[in-house]
């Protein structure tokens, strides 16, 4: 289940201007597929189109085989976690936010998941730090903190499909580290769209497409394109 396909997506947010220029590809279902390129390629429209924030102007996009445009917001954003390059959190405590992932979860729940995200002190200094914590102007937290509190809810709505997108990019490379396993843990058997600035980080994909202008200019695992070059 959750198998995402591209089917020769075209899209412009200025019709002058096209950013993707026909790509197709598929995610098998439990599979990772990472797109990687350079800054302003097109990779983070790819994953905005599949959430639907955008619909595509030409070409279609699938899951099990459905376009997009046919479900409903509410059911395909239920099927999908996305972690986008910024988090913007709800003006409420950190609990409620990991939550947010999955209304029913128990305390207990909540709390694992942060602590796979490496968050877990900021909930133990809940309900004391939450004046100080939630301020007029959200949750007074560092980028990289904010992103854990949205893997943290990630984890716990458990998706069938991942998009992780530039998911760790806002983290010293010691977290990074490990939030990336615990994404890993996550992503395993289910479909996964990673965007990724460095081939570097995504060695354990399925498959890599390298984008460039809005163009899938190469394709194939780590070492596949590590030998092509
Ligand atoms: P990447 O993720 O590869 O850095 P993006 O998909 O974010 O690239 O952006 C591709 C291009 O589209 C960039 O040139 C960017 O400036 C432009 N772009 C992104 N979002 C918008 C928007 N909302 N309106 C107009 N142009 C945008
Ligand atoms: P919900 O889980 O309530 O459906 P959304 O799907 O609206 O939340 O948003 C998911 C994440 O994407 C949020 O972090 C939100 O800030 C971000 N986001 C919302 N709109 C856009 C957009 N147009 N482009 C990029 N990111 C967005």
């Amino acid at each position: 289940d959750g198998v995402i396909r591209f089917e020769n997506v075209k899209f412009a947010y200025d019709p002058k201007r096209p950013i993707l220029k026909g790509i197709g590809f598929e995610v098998p279902a439990g599979k990772t597929v990472a797109i990687v390129g350079p800054s302003g390629a097109g990779k983070s429209t790819i994953s905005r189109l599949l959430y639907r924030f955008y619909d595509v102007q030409e070409g279609r996009i699938t899951v099990d085989g459905q376009d997009v445009r046919d479900i409903t917001q509410k059911s395909l954003r239920a099927a999908i976690g996305m972690v986008p390059q910024d988090t913007v959190l709800f003006n409420d405590t950190i609990a409620y936010n990991i939550r947010y992932g999955r209304t029913g979860a128990s305390e207990e729940e909540v709390r694992k998941a942060a602590e796979m995200a490496q968050i877990g002190d900021f909930i133990k200094t809940l309900p004391e730090g939450y004046d100080s914590m939630v301020g007029e102007r959200g949750l007074k937290l560092s980028g990289g903190e904010k992103q854990r509190v949205a893997i943290a809810r990630t984890i716990l709505k458990a998706p069938p499909i991942l998009i992780l997108d530039e998911a760790t990019s806002a983290l010293d490379t010691a977290t990074e580290q490990e939030i990336q396993a615990a994404l890993d843990f996550v992503s395993e058997g289910r479909t996964t769209l990673v965007i990724a600035h460095r081939l570097s980080t995504v060695i354990n994909a399925d498959e890599i497409i390298v984008l460039r202008d809005g163009e899938i200019q190469e394709r194939g695992t780590h070492g596949e394109l590590l030998n092509q070059r």
